[in-house]
């Protein structure tokens, strides 16, 4: 099988040369249907290691401490292998290289080492985008990504028997989806969010929603058995144990209710282009556990839940940093062109990726964003 995935050098003469492009537009596109993660495929896988950019250099980046995880947080496997290394190219919060490693056993692939717990208020700067996201972005994009949501929500309900009564958004935000949930019938005292950004609540609190500034494995703001709808849009990603959440969320879950959870998708055309270090879904070091579908199935039935649905979103911000790490980092002559993939402010790529992850998503090819409906057996 010929592996048509770009190294830089490739990718770099593929952008060049107008007369490959069509070639490589629709090699790529026929390129993500192959399954690219079986056992033999891995092995014969090496992680490059990237070139530390000078930038790094800088005194007021901070090395910072890190804590081992030893076991595969999905099977307990203590077998793996190095799987990608970089820097957090995004925000420079720390100079560390930082390493995914993944399981022997199970495919599984998380941070190894992480950031301590003691440096989360590092990593996660006031500033980070997601606290603050419409003050920081360009309100194009803005209500661009209001209208994706609105339609990831629609294609939630789709897939519902019927009309959920009660609603969980976990890293509720703005309360976007709550507010959402609340038109289509959920009373506010069951429309329940959890938010780990202590200063959005305040307003949805005094509108009569059911929110907490909590994690979902320390909270008891819902009753078990209790939830029709379960929404967790990429946040598992992030935490330090996914097991005991998930297993949480399905004690909360009422008999026949749903989860939907949106996350990176690692087996995905543009994490094979940028595998090694710059691929935009990494989010080093602030992605802890990362997931194929097959993966993630795994981590939901381990939980009791079913998964009936594989719908895949569009990834165009991963495309975008991953272009823009890349360009920026990796030695190439086209340094100065990172700029134009910066996905805070360039409308131009963000609208051409963003059609882009549509069209591929609306023709059954994989993005590197997977939405994945799961059900809690009536009988549990
Ligand atoms: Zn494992």
């Amino acid at each position: 099988m010929e592996d048509l995935s770009p190294t830089p050098l490739r990718l770099s003469v593929q952008l060049c040369d107008s007369a490959s492009s069509s070639f490589w537009f629709f090699s790529t596109l026929i390129s993500s249907r192959k399954p690219h993660l079986s056992p033999e495929a891995l092995e014969r896988m090496t992680v490059t290691a990237p070139p530390r950019p000078a930038e790094f250099d800088d005194p007021a980046i901070p090395e910072i401490a890190t804590e081992h995880v030893p076991d595969c947080p999905l099977c307990g496997a203590a077998n793996f292998h190095t799987f990608a290394e970089g820097y957090d190219y995004e925000l420079k919060t720390s100079r560390n290289l930082w390493r995914f490693v993944q399981c022997d056993a199970c495919e599984h692939v998380w941070l190894n080492p992480r950031p301590a717990i003691s440096t989360l208020s590092t990593i996660y700067p006031s500033t980070y985008y997601a606290y603050n996201y419409g003050a920081k972005i360009n309100p194009v994009a803005v209500r661009a990504k209001e209208l994706l949501d609105v339609a990831k929500m629609r294609t939630v309900l789709a897939h519902l028997p019927r009309a959920p009564q009660s609603f969980l958004d976990v890293g509720c935000g703005d309360g976007r989806f709550l507010k959402v949930m609340a038109k289509k019938g959920v009373p506010l005292a069951r429309d329940y969010g959890l938010e780990l950004d202590a200063r959005v609540l305040e307003p949805l609190s005094q509108a009569g929603y059911q929110v907490a500034c909590e994690r979902v494995e320390d909270s008891t703001l819902v009753p078990d058995g209790s939830l029709d709808l379960v929404t967790m849009f990429h946040v598992i990603e992030h935490v330090d144990d996914p097991g005991p959440v998930i297993r949480k969320l399905a004690r909360w879950m009422a008999p026949g209710g749903v989860l939907a959870l949106e996350t990176p998708n690692l087996d995905s055309l543009d994490q094979r282009m940028f595998h090694d270090s710059y691929w935009g879904g990494y989010h080093i070091p602030r992605h802890w556990n990362l997931y194929t579908a097959s993966t993630l199935a795994r981590q939901l039935k381990d939980a009791g839940l079913e998964p009936v649905a594989t719908i895949y979103q569009t990834g165009h911000s991963f495309w975008m940093y991953s272009m823009h790490h890349w360009l920026r980092y990796a030695g190439t002559p086209h340094r100065r062109l990172a700029r134009f993939f910066d996905p805070i402010g360039s409308l131009m790529f963000l609208a051409a990726f963003t059609l882009w992850d549509k069209v591929r998503g609306a023709l059954g090819f994989r993005t590197s964003a997977v939405l994945m409906l799961a059900r809690k057996p009536e009988a549990a």
